[in-house]
Parts: structure tokens; sequence; C-alpha cells
């Protein structure tokens, strides 16, 4: 079942383009790779950038311990996610009618501390295969020390929408006869060529996880 739409996830400006289905949230994490993390320190409202994962119902975050954000939403500060998937720059006839093809999700609500070494190992290497799949099988894990001074952090997906845009501009019929170009340049997130660690012995050959990444679920 998808979340309640409360109050406070109502979509409210073009609503018809928002969901609180679980499984269309869902796929949009999954196919992001950085959320914008909001909360309030001191008064201070901040959003920092910062990669994360889902596993099930919770976003894991990661980050020092002692960084403003892991020690802010360990004590409970309200909290808010938002994952943003670009897909492309709408180019209508008029300049008000411009608009961008796009996925999006928002989460509110607040974290909790993952302290249990064993749950922390495993947010840790599904933060890992969410931004490079294949990847925690190859690399050494984190040392008893790394994860001492590692804080990790897990933000139920609750409450949460998600809201997208996709298609054509949406043009006045009055405008259709001028003679702007108009459509849809499509954006994406894309890989460019590897490039090879100088300390590599020469000829290791590129892992297929990494020569064949892509962010399309
Ligand atoms: C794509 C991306 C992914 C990241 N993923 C992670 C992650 O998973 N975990 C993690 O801990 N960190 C991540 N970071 C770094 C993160 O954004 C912060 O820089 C870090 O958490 C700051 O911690 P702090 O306590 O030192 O700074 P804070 O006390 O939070 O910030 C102090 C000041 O530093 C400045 N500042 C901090 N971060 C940034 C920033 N990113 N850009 C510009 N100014 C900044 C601001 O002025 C802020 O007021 C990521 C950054 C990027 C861009």
């Amino acid at each position: 079942m998808p979340p309640p739409p409360t109050e406070r996830t109502r979509v409210r400006q073009r609503g018809d383009r928002g969901t609180h289905d679980l499984a269309a949230i869902h796929r949009i994490l999954d196919e992001g790779l950085v959320c914008h993390v909001g909360f309030v320190a001191e008064g201070q409202p901040l959003v920092i950038p910062m990669n994360y994962a889902r596993a099930g119902d919770r976003l894991y975050l990661h980050g020092s311990a002692t960084s403003r954000v892991v020690r802010t939403l360990a004590g409970g500060a309200p909290a808010c996610a938002t994952v943003t998937l670009l897909d492309g720059l709408v180019l209508a006839r008029s300049a008000m009618h411009h608009s961008v093809n796009y996925r999006s999700v928002v989460v509110l609500g607040r974290a909790t501390a993952v302290e249990e070494p064993a749950e922390k190992v495993s947010a840790l290497r599904a933060i890992v295969e969410h931004v490079v799949p294949g990847r925690w099988a190859e690399v050494r894990p984190p040392s008893a020390r790394e994860l001492e001074a590692t804080g990790v952090l897990a933000l139920p997906i609750t409450e949460a929408s998600a809201k997208m845009r996709s298609g054509p501009p949406v043009d006045d019929a009055a405008d259709l006869a001028l003679g702007a170009w108009a459509g849809v340049l499509p954006l994406a997130t894309v890989p460019g060529a590897p490039v090879p660690d100088p300390a590599l012995p020469p000829g290791r050959r590129v892992p297929p996880y990494v020569s064949a990444y892509s962010r399309s679920r």
C-alpha cells in the first residue's frame, strides 16, 4: 500500500503529476545517485548533498560521525531528503511554457542512527552497491576503526511523495504557428570512458560492472 498522502506530502501545484505510490517512489530512489538532505541546525536551514541507498522502506545515509548532518539527524531532528532525476529540457514556443521533464521524490521524517555493527556494514554495502552495483565484492570491507568513525543513518520512507513530468511542451494553441523550434532535449546521467588509476598494474582490465555502467533502472 502506498503511504497515505498526509497533508504535508499532498502535491499541491499540478497535483496530477504527483503520486504516493510506493513502487513509483522506490523506482526513482533506486535510479538516483544524490539526495539533498535538508534540516535545521542551530536555527540555520541547511541542504546537504549526499549519496544514499534504499533498502526496503528505508533510506540509508552515511558520513563522518563528526559531521554536522550526521550529528543533527542522529539527534532526531526533522529531515527532508529530495532526489531528482532530470530527464529533459522542454522548449516551448513561449517563454512561460518552457519546462523540464523530471522525476523526483521528497521524503519527510526523522532518521535514527544505525549502531549495530552488522546492520551498519549492511547499510554501507547497500550504499556502495547502489552507486556501483557489483563493487562491494571486489573491495576491502570497512575495518572496525573505519566503522567506528562512520555514522550511518536510517530514514524511514513512510511519508513521501513523487512528482514527474514527461512529454512535449504544452503550448497555447495561438502560439503553434510561431516560428520558434519546440520540443524536448533529453538529458541523462551517462558514464564517460573509465580513467584507470595510474597506480594500477599495467594491463589491468576494466571490470564489466564499470565498462557496462548505467544508471537506467
Ligand atoms: C554528490 C555528493 C555526494 C556526497 N555524499 C556524501 C555522503 O554520502 N556522506 C557525507 O557525509 N558527505 C557527502 N558529501 C559531502 C557533503 O555534501 C558535505 O560536504 C559534508 O557532509 C559536510 O560535512 P561537514 O560537517 O564538514 O560540514 P557542515 O557543517 O555540514 O557544513 C559547513 C559548511 O560547509 C559548506 N558545505 C558543506 N558541504 C558542502 C557542499 N557539498 N557544497 C558546498 N558547500 C558545502 C556550507 O557552507 C556549510 O554551511 C557529498 C557531496 C556531494 C557533492
